[in-house]
């Protein structure tokens, strides 16, 4: 399997705070079924910075020490970057790391609560760059959860989405789970992906995930998730889902 969203990197965000503990994570991984890991620290999300060098420069360190101890995980650079004015002056001074190396796939973070009202003007303005935003984890953002509208439309501007494992399978508790489940019944969701921290309670869900959703919805969905997530990590085409829009139940709206 493939990891597109993790915070394996050591030191650098609310990820991993030291190297034992990423050999730690990196072994769950493998334990888990990943072979190829993007790592993805926080980036321009008012907090953490991490410039694209230190993450390419960090990334090899870490592959070092994967293969010194016999952790057969392959690591990429990546970053998962928030949504801010200042995006699009970062992208011009070539400090933004994609999901591929070719820079198509751009791993994009609103913040937990809000899809800030810039968002459909920065969608456009990526996307005349030949920029594809994949939306990380909607199905846990406050305002998407109620206006699901929002990723519905954002998807039918060509964004694609990533649904985290462990919202799938329970771990944010019922209502992520369930919209979760909705966001893939309705075609809303291309890939799965650990986003992986060191926090109690939190282990790697993406085979859970798997099997989940091979229950759910059959084999061909499995495969449509590992095909994106190899078409994206190499910069190629995605088939676009034939989706549709999440239904409210009346009461909900209220
Ligand atoms: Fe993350």
């Amino acid at each position: 399997m493939i990891d597109l969203h993790c915070h394996l990197l050591p030191g650098v965000d609310d990820g991993s705070k030291s190297m034992d503990i990423s050999l730690k994570l990196a072994n769950d991984a493998v334990r888990d079924g990943i072979d190829y890991a993007l790592l993805t620290p926080h980036h321009m999300n008012g907090v953490y910075l991490i410039n694209n060098k230190a993450v390419i420069q960090q990334t090899q360190e870490f592959q070092v020490e994967l293969d010194r101890h016999k952790i057969s995980l392959k690591v990429f650079p990546g970053q998962e970057v928030r949504i801010n004015g200042d995006l699009l002056t970062a992208l011009d001074q070539d400090d933004i790391l994609f999901a591929d190396e070719g820079g198509r796939y751009l791993m994009l973070e609103f913040p937990d609560d809000d899809v800030p009202s810039y968002t459909s003007t920065m969608i456009y303005e990526l996307m005349q760059r030949g920029i594809i935003p994949i939306i990380v984890h909607p199905e846990r953002n406050a305002k998407i959860m109620k206006q699901p509208d929002i990723l519905y439309d954002l998807l039918n501007k060509g964004c694609l989405s990533q649904i985290t494992a462990g919202s799938y399978v329970g771990i944010f508790g019922h209502k992520v789970q369930k919209f979760s489940k909705q966001l893939i019944q309705t075609g809303q969701a291309y890939v799965f992906a650990s986003d992986a921290h060191d926090l109690p309670n939190r282990s790697y869900e993406m085979s859970n995930a798997f099997e989940k959703l091979e229950n759910q919805f059959g084999i061909e969905y499995v495969s449509q998730f590992n095909e994106n997530a190899k078409r994206i990590i190499n910069g190629d085409n995605i088939i676009l889902n034939n989706f549709s829009k999440v239904r409210m139940h009346w009461f909900k709206l209220f």
